[in-house]
């Protein structure tokens, strides 16, 4: 087949949409007034900064007045943990629950208040990329101030039970926020009706420009700023609003929501495709529970190859993928995700990581699972572990 360009690595970050790139334009040369300005040019500004948010807000069956517009989905992540931590501090509770396997953006920030003297539970996951809802009932405590669970994995796109977990939370009284900057535009999300306390999405992971993020806020919990100044959004997150990036994530997030099953509906056939080709290579494993996951991701460990290597000879092929997180690329340790779900690093290293949307083509599909085995081959064939492998020795 001949040379293709496929993107097949939507969970790092999509394109901007035509329809969002319209939606925002206006707003960087005509329509660019100060939306706390009083004059209409202000006014029109802040008019459009609210049309948004009631986007966001239906988009998640939220009311707008729990949605406040942040820099970044890391940005959402840090202030509603670090935001929670310090008011439950003030009550003497000081325990935080989360998972091995979260985003960085969760992690790290863990790890933060652990040195500020909180102190952090990490459920593990199992070999599935499954959190069990027991787990962090058992792990409640009278002084646990937060879990944060996130509602799907970046790399194995594991989804979590999320219903159960803040079931556990409401019954404990504990406060529960989802970092689902993966699951919105894929899962269909009603914060209200799942008992969700607080949640964090991002703007270009659903065809919204870089640079754009949310955090819901339940009404009734009020957390401290994490960003001081001026009194934007209702006095809890200074800055002036980014009115063109907001239109567009209004835009992308409205877009994101319709025919979310029909989307899946075309989306996960072609997965699964992909799933059972590149599964009929020998020594390869699919990660993370088959059926549970998002519809467009894909993440499969090939023994006695470099994940690295593959990634350079499938860009060399047009073909854009990833392996571990793209954060984590280019340091030699490899992902936790894929450790934490008990893979040997040498395993873990050899990981391919697709995330397709429903704009791949058929055609897309046929020309992948063609370059793969070849790279595979290709790459197995200058691998000393590979050669050790078929030798019967060991290797580790
Ligand atoms: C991308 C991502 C983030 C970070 O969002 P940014 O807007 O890039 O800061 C957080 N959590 C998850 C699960 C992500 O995939």
């Amino acid at each position: 087949m001949e040379k293709r360009f496929i993107y097949a690595d939507n969970a790092a970050t999509t394109a901007v949409s035509e329809e969002v790139l319209n939606a925002m334009l206006p707003h960087f040369t005509k329509a660019y007034g100060n939306a706390s300005s009083i004059y209409k040019l202000g006014r029109d500004a802040q008019k459009d900064v609210e049309e948004a948010r009631a986007k966001v807000a239906k988009a998640i069956g939220a009311d707008p007045v729990e949605i406040f517009f942040t820099s970044c989905g890391s940005e959402a992540d840090n202030w509603a943990i670090k935001g929670v931590a310090e008011r439950e501090a003030k009550k003497g509770k000081k325990h935080i629950i989360t998972s091995v396997f979260e985003h960085h953006a969760v992690l790290h920030t863990c790890e933060y208040l652990e040195k500020k003297g909180f102190e952090v539970t990490y459920i593990p996951v199992s070999d599935k990329g499954l959190i069990d809802p027991e787990d962090i009932r058992n792990a409640i405590r009278e002084d646990t101030a937060l879990v944060t669970i996130m509602y799907a994995n970046n790399e194995i796109g594991t989804i979590q039970p999320i219903d159960e977990i803040a079931a556990i939370c409401k019954e404990k009284k504990v406060i529960f926020h989802t970092d689902a900057v993966q699951a919105v535009g894929h899962v269909e999300i009603d914060v209200h009706k799942q008992g969700i306390d607080l949640l964090s999405l991002s703007g270009h992971k659903i065809h919204a420009q870089k640079g754009i993020g949310v955090l819901y806020i339940r009404k009734g919990i009020v957390i401290p700023n994490l960003i001081h100044g001026g009194g934007q959004e209702r006095n809890r997150r200074a800055g002036t609003e980014n009115v063109p990036a907001i239109v567009g994530l209004g835009v992308a997030i409205e877009s994101a929501v319709k025919n979310i099953a029909e989307k899946a509906a075309v989306i996960t056939p072609r997965r699964n495709r992909l799933i059972d080709g590149i599964l009929k290579l020998p020594y390869t494993r699919l990660n993370g529970d088959r059926d549970k996951r998002l519809p467009g991701n894909l993440n499969i460990s090939i023994e006695g190859i470099e994940g690295e290597s593959l990634l350079l000879m499938l860009d060399q092929n047009g073909i854009c993928a990833s392996s571990g997180s793209a954060c984590t690329s280019g340091s030699l340790d490899p992902s936790h995700v894929l450790l934490s779900i008990g893979l040997k690093h040498e395993v873990a290293h050899g990981s391919l990581r697709l995330s397709i949307e429903e704009d791949l083509t058929d055609d897309d599909v046929e020309y992948i699972l063609e370059v793969i085995p070849k790279v595979v081959e290709r790459l197995r064939s200058m691998s000393p572990v590979w050669e050790k492998m078929m030798k019967g020795e060991s290797y580790q």
